[in-house]
């Protein structure tokens, strides 16, 4: 990789573009992923590069549906892959929670590779290189799911999910937690949760809070997640942009 100097104040963006770079190369993550990133970077900069208040928020609710859940999974795609592996097998562990290999330009090589990257970070239990069932009302080759995984979930964290994907999760019936930067998005208007954060940064928070929570009774999660409206959440997540936005707006 290059060497980016810490003190470079694009530090955190570029390491995450070579860690995308790399993902790449090594047959991970596909060319188009670069391209999604390069629109989460967009807004990730409105943002500010912050987890937001109501980011934090939607975090915390996503962690109290992942515990409470009776069969959550978590899904991971090239560029979930490429940027945060080793934390989603964390939280997979501490979620107790199996991880199924998902991608938009799928080719069992990929998956391949993509299952043995997440073992060797420590996931125990990865679906996807055996699909058995098809979501229903989307195209063939990305409706492919796994009947222990995606497929008889009931709660589905999807970090970086194509909306109509998204949106087919949720006529299932699932509760479906994304991870997107852009509120405006069909992905973040169909979940049930939407974290608009980006992944390098929702991820260890996510893990954090889980090992936080995890001793917490069913009634305090419930709590927790009582009252979360995500269309509210997405307004206030575009209404921290534009004051950020306003804020620089004021130093021009
Ligand atoms: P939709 O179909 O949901 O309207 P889209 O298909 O236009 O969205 P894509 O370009 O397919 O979106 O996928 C990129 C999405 O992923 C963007 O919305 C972008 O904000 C989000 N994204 C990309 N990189 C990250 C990241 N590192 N963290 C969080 N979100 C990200
Ligand atoms: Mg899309």
């Amino acid at each position: 990789m290059t060497d980016i100097p810490e003190d470079h104040p694009r530090y955190f963006s570029l390491v995450t573009r070579e860690l995308l770079v790399k993902g790449v190369k090594d047959g991970i993550a596909s060319m188009q992923g670069l391209i999604a990133q390069g629109r989460g970077e967009a807004f990730d900069y409105l943002l500010g590069e912050r987890t937001t208040a109501s980011a934090m928020q939607a975090e915390r609710v996503a962690v109290a549906l992942m515990l409470l859940a009776e069969r959550p999974v978590i899904s991971v795609n090239g560029n979930a892959a490429a940027l945060v592996a080793e934390e989603v097998c964390e939280l997979s562990h501490v979620l107790n929670a199996p991880v199924e290999v998902n991608l938009f330009h799928r080719t069992e090589e990929r998956v391949a590779r993509i299952v043995s990257l997440l073992k060797s970070k420590g996931c125990r239990v990865v679906y996807g290189d055996r699909p058995d069932r098809l979501i229903p009302g989307i195209s063939h080759e990305r409706a492919k799911a796994t009947s222990m995984g995606i497929y008889g979930a009931d709660v589905v964290l999807v970090p970086l999910e194509d909306g109509d994907r998204c949106e087919a999760l949720v006529k299932m019936g699932k509760k479906v937690i994304a991870i997107d930067l852009n509120p405006l998005s069909r992905t973040a208007r169909a979940a049930t949760v939407t974290i608009v954060d980006n992944v390098v940064r929702a991820v260890p928070n996510m893990v954090a809070m889980a090992k936080e929570m995890k001793g917490m009774p069913a009634r305090e999660l419930s709590d927790a997640v009582k009252g979360f409206s995500n269309d509210r959440a997405l307004a206030q997540a575009l209404e921290e942009m534009m004051e950020n936005v306003m804020k620089a707006r004021r130093n021009v």
